[in-house]
């Protein structure tokens, strides 16, 4: 059986840290607020390249306070739109309906899967304050056109950086490598004003249970986040907002600061994997990925195929014991949750949903399992 992700196998890896730094909490018998997580916080800014990361629950929450904070701030208020992909996960979503702002889907681009930046601009109304982009299965989405479209019309850009951390996008032309070539590539989650991150265990830089955390450069957002994140309160027993309990345990922390560590690795094995598949898959049925341009990069978070016999695709890899997911199968304006937008029309996420297939990809994952799956895929022949 080839797994589509074994979690197991990564940790593994880490074992002897990883208890060791569990080992070291439970001693200290510090659970929350403590130095584990200000030490992560750190490590991370420094990572993503920002001044601010706020640990929060998970990723979901991340993308919550975010928008609190600017409601909080009085940058936006309720009724207020959002414009973000109608190709996401459904967490970005409701980050958005959570705060009672509304989601204004946009379609993305069928060659990248991301937001069609070129169809923001039209879906601008006077009651827009922010746009949501989603590095959607670990490639950066970014251009210096929707850079423009916020400074034109005053938005904040949100980035949704749950899939793609580690992911990087090039400002300008690479320096010669004499002059410190490379230098000019920012990382995903300090491209917009603010990102939500995910450790989900599934994720590239994945906890052992569920953690997030808000990456800005925005002081005075990332005050406001924290103090949501924490009851709405910065002061202990004094509170200035009515905020939530989101806060990351200090054994997570301890756990990511680990994984941190084998993040860049970890995701170089993943784009070899990549680059592998995306030689050696021969099947006219099939469209592989586009891969991403220079500018941009992708942390390969899914490997994610399209063919029009999608489910059949998908069972003949059962049968031959190759686990396979879908991402996603119903999008979210066909969702039960979102039942006034269900008439509504969007023939590009519609038809990525039908389509996709998400193959298996792991640091972990063996060659040897890699050339079966692509064996096997090179032989479906669909009738
Ligand atoms: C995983 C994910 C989230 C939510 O993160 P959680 O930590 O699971 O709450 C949000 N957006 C996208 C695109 C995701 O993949």
């Amino acid at each position: 059986m080839i797994k589509f992700l074994d979690l197991q196998k990564i940790n593994a890896q880490y074992a002897a840290e990883l208890k060791q730094a569990a080992a070291e909490v439970i001693d200290k018998g510090w659970f929350l607020l403590g130095e584990r997580v200000q030490t992560f916080e750190r490590q991370y800014s420094d990572f993503i390249g920002v001044k601010n990361t706020v640990a929060c629950a998970n990723g979901l929450d991340a993308l919550r306070l975010i928008l609190r904070a600017y409601i909080e701030l009085g940058f936006m208020r309720e009724g207020d739109e959002v414009i973000v992909p109608a190709n996401t996960y459904i967490a970005t979503i409701l980050a958005i309906t959570d705060n009672r702002l509304k989601p204004v889907l946009v379609e993305p681009d069928i060659q990248t899967y991301n937001l069609d930046i070129s169809l923001i601009e039209q879906a601008i109304t006077p009651k827009t304050k922010a746009i949501m982009v989603v590095h959607l299965y670990g490639r950066t989405c970014w251009s210096s056109e929707l850079e423009m479209l916020a400074q034109k019309y005053n938005l904040k850009i949100i980035e949704d950086n749950a899939q793609a951390v580690g992911a990087t996008y090039l400002t300008s032309p690479p320096a010669p490598p004499h002059r410190g070539g490379g230098k000019s590539a920012k990382r995903t989650g300090s491209l917009g004003d603010a990102a939500g991150n995910s450790f989900y265990p599934g994720k590239n830089l994945g906890a052992l249970g569920d953690s997030g955390a808000v990456t800005t450069n925005d002081d005075e957002l990332a005050a406001v986040v924290r103090a949501l994140a924490n009851y709405g309160s910065l002061e202990k027993y004094v509170n200035k907002y009515q905020g939530l309990n989101s806060r990351m345990d200090e054994i997570q922390a301890a756990f990511l600061s680990v994984k941190l560590k084998y993040l860049e690795v970890e995701n170089e094995i993943r784009r070899k994997i990549a680059g592998y598949y995306m030689e050696n898959i021969k099947n006219e049925q099939i469209i592989l990925p586009v891969p991403a341009e220079y500018k941009e990069s992708h942390v390969q978070h899914l490997f994610v195929i399209r063919t029009k016999q999608r489910d059949k695709l998908q069972s003949y890899l059962a049968a031959n014991d190759i686990q396979t997911l879908i991402h996603y199968p119903i999008p979210p304006h066909k969702q039960i949750a979102y039942a006034g937008w269900n008439n509504l029309s969007f023939p590009i996420t519609e038809k990525i949903h039908k389509e996709v297939l998400s193959l298996p990809m792991s640091p972990v994952i063996s060659l040897i399992d890699i050339n079966n799956c692509i064996e096997i895929i090179n032989k479906w022949k669909n009738r």
